[in-house]
Parts: structure tokens; sequence; C-alpha cells
């Protein structure tokens, strides 16, 4: 008799979780990151204790029917990628298709949506579908996630503390309101409003909200282009510098993402101005033909692949230099007499 079975999808979704959630806040960014691709203009994020005890996030914006709401819990269900052509020019936050179905693996999910034609509610617990019913709720989307982990013991003994946990929510919410600064974000936890930004499309005001009055009001605005890259943001005054490389944000077509070149290159920038060991706070934007990156690096999106980064490089390195020329000390012609 064979021996090789194809996984029931429960046993795949309960796999892929594995890479898709590891912590509460992997489940926020993917919900926040599917509310910002159904046109969103308002996300509320409540995180209970830390997203341990559970989170919710409700949004205003598409929807989905009833049929939709049931299928976005199935193993690589997404109605953001098509065909094969599509994968190479991703503008969409999500498109992997796994998030719900490996949230919905792990946890107990209370999904209500409306697509502005009728009202859903659905709950899908650690992966079977319990409820599907017709509901009245606003129009949006409103995603209850509970009980995290509790099937899962090994997974559950690796979350932190309560107040660890929603610092790692915080910066990524942080980062997506950063990154988003038309939409409107509201953070809570345990009922306190942590962090809210106005959705008026003002990066600065997000700064203020992270960094403070000082550093907003110490922020030079900075523009340049290449053939390939548009590049815009904000640099923090050197006088205002931190221990570590965490307050440089990159976002590459609204997505923040790591990358050690282009950080490497703002920091190259500020090489002159700040003492080694200090980095600034620095946001950059790029805009790219979507062709020139691959965000299909890893399953949390994280990372990608840009062509011609080295010219990226370069322009970013130019650019943070002539932005602070004028304070350079450079000895004026008199003193090499
Ligand atoms: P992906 O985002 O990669 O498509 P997900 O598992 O995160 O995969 O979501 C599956 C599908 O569910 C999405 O493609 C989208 O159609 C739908 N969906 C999820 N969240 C929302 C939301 N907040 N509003 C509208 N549709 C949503
Ligand atoms: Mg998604």
């Amino acid at each position: 008799m064979a021996k090789i079975q194809v996984m029931s999808d429960h046993l795949s979704n309960l796999i892929a979780a594995g890479e898709v959630v590891s912590r509460p806040m992997n489940i926020v960014k993917e919900c926040i990151e599917n509310s910002l691709d159904a046109h969103a203009n308002s996300i509320e994020i409540e995180v209970f204790e830390g997203g341990i005890s559970g989170v919710i996030i409700t949004d205003d914006g598409d929807g989905m029917d009833p049929e939709d709401a049931l299928l976005a819990f199935s193993n690589h269900a997404t109605s953001k990628l098509k065909t094969e052509d599509d994968l190479f020019k991703i503008m969409t936050m999500g498109f992997r298709g796994e998030a719900l179905a490996s949230i919905g693996a792990v946890a107990s999910v209370d999904l209500q949506t409306n697509d502005g034609n009728q009202g859903t509610h659905i709950k899908f617990e650690y992966g079977s579908n319990t409820l599907h019913e017709e509901y009245a709720c606003p129009k949006g989307t409103r995603i209850e996630v509970r009980g995290l982990f509790s099937r899962t013991p090994a997974r559950l003994k690796y979350l932190k503390k309560a107040n660890y946990e929603f610092s790692v929510i915080a910066e990524a919410v942080n980062k997506l309101a950063l990154s988003h600064p038309n939409i409107r974000f509201l953070l809570k936890h345990d009922g306190r409003t942590i962090f809210q930004t106005s959705g008026k499309g003002n990066q600065k005001e997000v700064l203020y909200q992270m960094y403070g009055r000082e550093a907003a009001e110490n922020c030079l605005p900075f523009s340049a282009s290449s053939d390939d890259f548009q590049i815009d943001g904000y640099a923090i005054q050197p006088k205002i510098s931190r221990a570590s490389k965490n307050s440089i944000y990159v976002s590459i077509n609204s997505r923040i993402i790591r990358s050690w070149p282009i950080t490497n290159a703002v920091v190259e920038g500020y090489r002159e101005y700040l003492p080694k060991d200090r980095y600034p706070i620095f946001l950059i934007n790029i805009e790219v033909d979507p062709q020139l990156v691959d965000v299909n690096v890893h399953p949390n999106k994280l990372e990608v692949r840009l062509s011609k980064e080295e010219f990226l490089s370069q322009l970013i390195i130019n650019t943070i230099e002539n932005l602070f020329y004028d304070q350079l000390d450079t000895p004026s012609i008199d003193d090499s007499y």
C-alpha cells in the first residue's frame, strides 16, 4: 500500500501557521494588512493582555460577501492574486492567501463582515467552521481573535509577558501607520488609547506620535528621483540620534521592509554628522515599478529582493549628504593657508 498521503487542510494550515503566526503581533499585522487591501480609511486595533487573551481589528473597508467570508479561511484562498503574472507585480499587502487560514488553525476567530449588501457572522475555531449566519453589522470587517495557541501548548509557552507582546504589536502598528499616513489608526491596550493618527496623510504627524515634539520639529523633508526610483521622506537632524538602527524606516511601495543594504546606505549618508555607534531617526519611502521588487521571499513579507539596489543606495547616500551639507563644519579656504 502506498505510504504517502496528501495532508488534510487543517494539518497543512497548522504547519503554515508556524511561519505566519508566531505571536499576537503577527495576527494584528496580517489583519491590518487585509484592512488596507480592502481600502479601509479607518482601522481600530484593540489588544487585550498583550494580545495573549485577544485582539479585535475593525475596519470600514470593502467587507466580504457570505461566500467569500468563509472561503477566506481556506488555505491559499485569496482575492489578490489570480495569475502567475500577478505574482511579479504585487501592489497589495497580502497575496499568499494563508493568513486567515493560519490564524483560524491556531485560534478562535469571530468574523463579522458586511460588503454593503449583506452582513455575515462566521466563527472559525481551531480549524473548524462552527457558525455561518446572516448578521446585521456595519459595512466593513471586524475580526476578533481569542485563545491563541490554546490547543498548541508548546507554542503558547513561547509567548512572553503581556507588556513585551504589546510592545511588539505597538511597533508593528507604528510602522503600518507610518507607511499609510492617509489611513486613520487607533490602537488600544486593555481599554486605554495608546496611539492614534488622524489619517490626514501627514507622516510627520505619525513621527510626532512615535518620537515626540523635538524629533518632529527637527525633521527635514527630502525627495529625489532617478529613472527607476522615486524617494522621499523625513530625515531627523543628527543632533537627535539613537543607539540602534531600529529607527530607520524603509518603505517600498507602502510596505515597511527590512533591508540591510538600504539601512546601511542611510547610515553612510549620516556618517560625517553622527558619532560612531549613533544612528538616525529616518524615514524613507521608495516608489518603484513593482516588477523590480520581489516580495515573495518569506511568508512574513518583511524581506524583499530589489533590482538595481546599489544604484538606489548611492541615490540615498547622495540625497542625505546634500541635505546636511550646509551644516558640515568645513574648514574655510583661509584656514588652508
Ligand atoms: P491574502 O491577504 O494573502 O489574500 P488572507 O488569508 O490574509 O490572504 O485573506 C484571505 C482573503 O480574505 C483576502 O484575499 C480577502 O479577499 C479576504 N479578506 C481578509 N480580510 C479582509 C478584510 N478585512 N476586508 C475584506 N476582505 C478581507
Ligand atoms: Mg492577508
